[in-house]
């Protein structure tokens, strides 16, 4: 038997997506447009890559960064500048 909870809304949801610095896609901070650069990508040659959203720059290291130790805070601190209006 199996019960169908597709309908079925906790009222916390509504407000889910609130502004955070936690590394979530539909996070607004993490959607905000901004301009950011790898800070692991720096000493490599060719055109530096820019990220227009702090999401995209966590997925980058999530993906080519993943061994290092720190990119977690990283976005995380990047979100707290963003939210406390430093990085506009
Ligand atoms: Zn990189």
């Amino acid at each position: 038997m199996s019960v169908i909870l597709s309908n079925y809304k906790k009222p916390e949801q509504a407000n889910y997506y609130r502004p955070s610095n936690l590394p979530q896609a539909r996070n607004p901070v993490y959607q905000k447009e901004v301009s950011l650069g790898c800070k692991f990508c720096v000493d490599k040659p060719g055109r530096k890559k820019i990220y227009h959203t702090l999401y995209s720059l966590h997925h980058h290291f999530t993906h080519e960064h993943s061994k290092e130790p720190s990119y977690r805070d990283i976005s995380i601190r990047i979100a707290d500048l963003i939210i406390e209006g430093t990085i506009l």
